[in-house]
């Protein structure tokens, strides 16, 4: 590594700076045929690649449990969008000043004929990485509006459709266009879906982040920033980024109203989203006394198990024909 990190010059004159990733097998410990070597080798530089590059790893059994993880998992997950083992949930976002549904978050979950209900946590950082994303993010995508659009056909309104879009999904050459079809496809109209994206995202994306939600922007859907707080929450992207939301974080919602420190990040949110025009909506309230201090706080919008779980839209229907309300009403 040292050797390959001097500088050397090209023929044209410019210099040039490498740097490496290095795996190492050790024979014969590790394996005893050339091939298996190096296949160890080469789990091992993709773990000196995952540690941020320009470093060395020694290959070790627990590397291999996790590759045959890695494989049986995604054989499984590709499976599952096969064969529609996939569900969308959806959970309600309420206006907290009359109580009533403004909209719905799409959740996708995965039900495994084996295990049962697999919780999205613990296979979409894995489709992230596999880039099993694309497919799957497409899917629930589709499945959302068409459940939306049906809803709208029985005359149920239930305001916007609110779908997830993951980092890897939002670096995906021809996102826009793909959007901009599946839209036109299901005569869907553009100011129904909103797109959460998180702060990662954005600051990996850079200055390119701009010109993608410009693009998405100019489709007419709205934008909202998922899970705010917790990344890197600049305060440049905020003036800059055509941006309609913030979902505060469950992290700073989860214990107010005793949490002074917390009460006051939140109620400084709310402000400046109030100040810059922004709808803010607190994720994850579970008690009445957060809903009461959010309130208090003039946050317009709240999502949370104190309303209603993310439901199977059979149940979210359910709730709504019994409510006897045009627009159902949730606490
Ligand atoms: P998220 O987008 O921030 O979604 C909110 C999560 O908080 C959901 O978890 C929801 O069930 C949970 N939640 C809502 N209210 C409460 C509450 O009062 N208390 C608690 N403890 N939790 C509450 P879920 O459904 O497990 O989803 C987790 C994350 O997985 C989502 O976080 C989102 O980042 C991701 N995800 C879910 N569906 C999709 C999808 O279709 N595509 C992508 N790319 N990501 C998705
Ligand atoms: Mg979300
Ligand atoms: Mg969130």
């Amino acid at each position: 590594m040292d050797v390959i990190k001097a500088p050397f010059e090209l023929s044209s004159g410019q210099r040039i700076w490498m740097t490496a990733s290095i795996g190492t097998s050790l024979y014969p410990q590790d394996a005893r045929s050339t091939e298996r070597l190096l296949r160890n080798a080469d789990a091992a530089l993709y773990q000196a690649k995952d540690a941020g590059r320009n470093t060395y790893s020694s290959y070790t059994a627990e590397l291999t449990q996790k590759a045959k993880h890695y494989l049986s998992m995604d054989t499984r997950l590709r499976n599952a969008l096969d064969n529609n083992e996939l569900r969308v949930f959806y959970q309600p976002l309420i206006d907290l000043a009359t109580g009533r549904c403004k909209g719905v978050e799409a959740l996708v979950r995965w039900h495994d004929p084996q295990v049962g209900l697999v919780p999205p946590m613990d296979f979409i950082p894995h489709a992230e990485q596999s880039g099993l994303i694309k497919p799957l993010g497409e899917w629930v995508l589709q499945q959302a509006i068409a459940d939306f659009q049906s809803w709208l056909a029985q005359g149920i309104d239930l305001g916007v459709l609110a779908v997830n879009l993951s980092p890897r999904q939002f670096t995906e050459a021809g996102l826009v266009q793909k959007i901009a079809n599946i839209l036109a496809d299901k005569h869907f109209d553009a100011q129904r879906l909103e797109l959460e994206i998180t702060e990662t995202a954005l600051i990996s994306r850079g200055d390119q982040a701009e010109c993608d939600l410009h693009a998405l922007k100019a489709l007419g859907v709205s934008l909202a920033i998922d899970d705010f707080g917790t990344g890197y929450s600049s305060l440049a992207y905020l003036k800059r980024l055509p941006i309609d939301k913030l979902k505060i974080d469950r992290s700073f919602i989860k214990d107010l109203p005793d949490d002074v420190a917390g009460g006051e990040i939140v109620a400084a949110v709310i402000a400046m989203g109030k100040a810059m025009h922004l709808e803010v909506l607190a994720e994850g309230i579970e008690t009445a006394e957060q809903q009461a201090f959010l309130k208090q706080k003039e946050c317009t919008t709240g999502q949370g198990y104190w309303f209603s779980r993310p439901l199977p839209a059979s149940e979210l229907l359910k709730i709504y024909r019994t409510s006897n309300q045009p627009i159902p009403q949730f606490a």
